[in-house]
């Protein structure tokens, strides 16, 4: 976490203004404060972080502000510019897992597993408007849940650690809103700073390093395509793949596959049954690609990431079997066109692929990737040029 910092402004007016006026309007009392949460992606590191393992996203530009305001009577009050336009109103005392459907199970969970982890919470107003696109494997979901962390600690005096609002965040998705990831999504929403990538081991995610991300200064630029597609098999397929790497794990003893190395590899793979080969043999060689990269970030050799990235895409696509047609067309026509590398970010299944390319190169990757969208008959993505932007925070007032 940042503590306070910049005021949230964007093209089109000032957002945090706006979403300060609207829950005026909405809750007839002006807010408290307005908190504003990153979505992300991954740099590299896919599929690691529910293997102890390590990983290296960025926070995006984008991000969801919250307008709140404490209550005393033990209300729970939501509402989002994104939502169906109406306020869903809840009893904190009452919140269970299974209790709230639909998006407000989202921030409803954290406040539940703040409750649960002992923490004095009570009610509040809480009014969402968010720029992170929904649904496209940019995080939403943790950026929506790590707003209301960082709020309830400002709000309620928790004055807990990032990455332990970050467990909160996550034991609210797992356990209230029923999706069973890993902590990188809401490591990334709370602790990125701008600037840098989050090199992140999930075993112990205390330990995070912030590592110098440069973009503008070695001449690059990072795009982000949404392929505006998610592949509804994406939430069996993913408890799936998990369990398939708990099952490997314990065929070979260790705790986790992140306590397996590189060098071990070929003998433990002749240890497992065929079906399990592949997910170790992702795993193990994704978290040694974390590693390198961090290297070469740390030599100032930002450009040194693109074969990175290209490789782990062949690895999520030809091992792990969670890209899909878009994703890899994605990859495929952006490196052709020139990108330095490229990958799917994200758990797969469609969702986003990120392009590391030169500068100026932008247009002519982008539009080779739309035009290949467009050749297949597939909808057309949408592209954003993206920066290493700040973790979750509250805006300062004027
Ligand atoms: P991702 O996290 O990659 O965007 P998810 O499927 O995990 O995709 O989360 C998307 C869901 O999160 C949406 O369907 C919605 O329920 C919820 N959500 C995210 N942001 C908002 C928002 N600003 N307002 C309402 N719901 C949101
Ligand atoms: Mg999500």
């Amino acid at each position: 976490m940042n503590g306070t910092v910049q005021r949230e402004d964007d093209g089109d007016g000032n957002r945090q203004d706006r979403v300060a006026d609207t829950f005026r309007r909405l809750f007839g009392a002006a807010p408290d404060g307005v908190w504003a949460a990153p979505g992300r992606v991954n740099l590299i590191g896919e599929h690691t972080d529910y293997n102890d393992g390590f990983a290296l996203p960025i926070a995006l530009p984008q991000t969801t502000l919250l307008a709140a305001r404490g209550r005393t009577d033990g209300r729970l009050r939501l509402h989002s510019a994104q939502g169906d336009g109406r306020i869903t109103d809840l009893a904190v005392a009452a919140l269970a897992p299974g209790a709230v459907t639909g998006w407000a199970a989202y921030p409803a969970g954290v406040v539940w597993a703040l409750a649960e982890a002992g923490h004095p919470v009570g009610g509040a107003d809480l009014h969402f408007d968010s720029t992170v696109p929904t649904g496209a494997g940019l995080s939403s979901s943790a950026a929506l849940e790590c707003a209301v962390a960082v709020a309830y600690d400002d709000l309620y005096g928790l004055r807990l650690p990032g990455p332990e609002l970050a467990r909160i965040a996550q034991r609210a998705e797992n356990g209230f809103a029923g999706v069973p990831c890993g902590i990188m999504d809401q490591m990334a929403s709370v602790c990125c700073t701008a600037g840098a990538a989050l090199h992140l081991d999930a075993r112990t995610p205390e330990d995070h390093r912030q590592v110098s991300f440069d973009l503008r200064g070695q001449g690059l630029r990072l795009l982000v395509i949404d392929t505006r597609v998610t592949h509804d098999l994406g939430d069996g397929a993913y408890a799936a793949l998990r369990a398939g790497c708990e099952r490997a794990a314990a065929l070979l003893g260790l705790t986790a596959l992140r306590d397996l190395s590189a060098g071990e590899l070929p003998r433990a793979l002749e240890a497992l049954p065929a079906e399990l080969v592949p997910l170790v043999r992702h795993v193990v060689t994704e978290n040694d690609r974390v590693t390198e990269a961090v290297s070469r970030l740390r030599e100032g050799n930002t450009a040194a990431l693109g074969p990175i990235l290209t490789h782990g895409h062949a690895s999520l696509r030809d091992d792990y079997r969670v890209s899909c047609p878009e994703t890899d067309l994605a990859v495929e026509a952006a490196v052709d066109a020139g990108a330095l590398g490229a990958r799917m970010t994200g758990g797969g299944f469609g969702g986003s692929v990120i392009a590391l390319v030169e500068a100026g190169r932008e247009s002519a990757v982008g539009g080779a990737v739309t035009a290949a969208f467009g050749a297949a008959g597939h909808r057309l993505p949408r592209i954003l040029t993206v920066t290493p932007a700040a973790g979750a925070r509250r805006l300062g007032t004027r």
